[in-house]
């Protein structure tokens, strides 16, 4: 086997770094997981995730964990209703009968990502994973690599594996090429138990996923299975507003003020949704990564996930790519028909490539689509057609 007596060095313990982790470690590989947090349990996980047949759960499905995934599901958590700025209801599909099964194409079943990043970390060996390792860079000696950490440790690895996110430490050792601006900025919060800290939004939710849109802007709003909401206000602005808004995130007051002017046109009912205390909003500006990158491929070194192809979440592919590198990479990396490093991560990339130009384009479209004057009608005329 090409992994051998290798060492393999995963930088990243998220959906995309712990995937691959499992799925090599089936084939005998000998695997390390560094990852920034400080354990298991040190950062609240993010919004809902759903996963697709193609992709997320077939990943899944490949490292034996499709049973874990069944027991930790949310169902009906996939229930969409998509609403205008005052909340009137133009879609739903809450009182379908079914929104599907397991093996059916079009199943995207929902998992909140503390539970999915647990199913993960439990199926690896003890040690594999090595928390608290914050890279901060790579060098290169001889045909192996130094791994360098905040902290001052060191490691050594034959075969380095980027998944450690958006703002990849990895990339500039593989590709120079620089992610673009969406044009779309959004600010993310979460509330606890939402029944009492946003009882109207709550309400609209029934448990499942709203979808607002007006005036060229968007909330996404999810359920989670602990009680809380995560949502996420999406609007055209500049790439420095993060930085120029002059807003203290950590300040709900100041945060409203700025959703009142921003969301002029907006129901008050989604002033709820900056009501309580101590959220603590994150604002993300949305790069994506151009759709035609391409770079040779190496001999010891390659990317996964949003590291390889960050790109905006408007069409809920953002994880299951993450999960279909890693089966696609550890795939390539354990065949038996390819005869050298390069050769497989070439052929690995060659499939990564491709399937981000696709990938990338219906999400580029969904989010120019979605933050357009006529988003709620042409997101409508989308939904309209897949269901018929
Ligand atoms: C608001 C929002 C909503 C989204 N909604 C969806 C959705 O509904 N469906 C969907 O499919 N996708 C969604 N996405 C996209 C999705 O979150 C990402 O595409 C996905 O998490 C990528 O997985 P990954 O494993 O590549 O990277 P990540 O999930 O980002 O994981 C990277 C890991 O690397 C670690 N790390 C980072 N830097 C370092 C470092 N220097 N050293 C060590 N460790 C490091 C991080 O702590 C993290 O654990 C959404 C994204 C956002 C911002």
């Amino acid at each position: 086997m090409l992994l051998q007596n290798k060492k393999i060095a995963i930088i990243g313990g998220g959906p995309g770094g712990l995937t691959l982790a499992r799925l090599l470690q089936l084939k005998g590989a000998n695997v390390k997981v560094y990852e920034r947090d400080f354990n298991r349990d040190g950062r609240v996980q993010g919004a809902t995730l759903d996963l697709h047949h193609e992709s997320g759960l077939k990943a899944l499905e490949e490292a034996g964990l499709l049973d874990a995934f069944k027991t930790n599901y949310r169902p009906n958590a996939d229930r969409l209703r998509i609403v205008d700025e005052n909340t009137k209801i133009f879609f739903d599909d809450h009182n379908d009968e079914s929104s599907g099964n397991f093996g059916d194409e079009s199943f995207r079943p929902e998992i909140d990502r503390g539970p999915l990043r647990t199913i993960l970390v439990d199926s690896l060996k003890p040690n594999t994973i090595v928390w608290d390792s914050h890279i901060v860079s790579l060098e290169s000696i001889n045909d192996t690599w130094k791994i360098v950490f905040e902290n001052g440790k060191t490691a050594i690895a034959d075969i380095i594996i980027g998944a450690d996110g958006a703002k990849s430490k990895i990339r500039p050792f593989v590709t120079s090429i620089q992610p673009f601006y969406s044009g779309i900025t959004v600010l993310e919060g979460n509330i606890p138990d939402s029944e009492k800290n946003a009882p109207s939004i709550h309400n609209l939710l029934q448990g499942g996923k709203i979808m607002a849109l007006g005036d060229s802007k968007t909330v996404s709003v999810s359920a989670k299975g602990d009680g809380s909401l995560n949502f996420y206000a999406g609007w055209k602005t500049n790439a420095e507003w993060v930085t120029q808004s002059g807003i203290d995130y950590k300040n709900t007051k100041q945060v409203l003020e700025w959703f009142k002017k921003e969301y002029f046109n907006w129901d008050t009912v989604w002033f709820e949704l900056f009501a309580y205390e101590n959220t603590t909003f994150t604002p993300r500006t949305l790069y994506c990564m151009p759709l035609d990158q391409k770079w040779e491929a190496q001999t010891n070194i390659t990317l996964i996930g949003d590291a390889a192809h960050w790109m905006p979440p408007y069409a809920g592919e953002g994880v299951n790519m993450a999960m279909l590198d890693a089966l696609q990479l550890s795939e390539s990396l354990t065949s038996e028909k390819i005869v050298d490093l390069k050769s497989a991560i070439a052929y690995y990339e060659q499939q990564m490539f491709t399937r981000f130009v696709e990938r990338g384009k219906e999400t580029m479209h969904n989010t120019e689509l979605m933050h357009s004057p006529e988003g709620l009608k042409k997101l409508l005329e989308m939904f309209n057609q897949f269901s018929n």
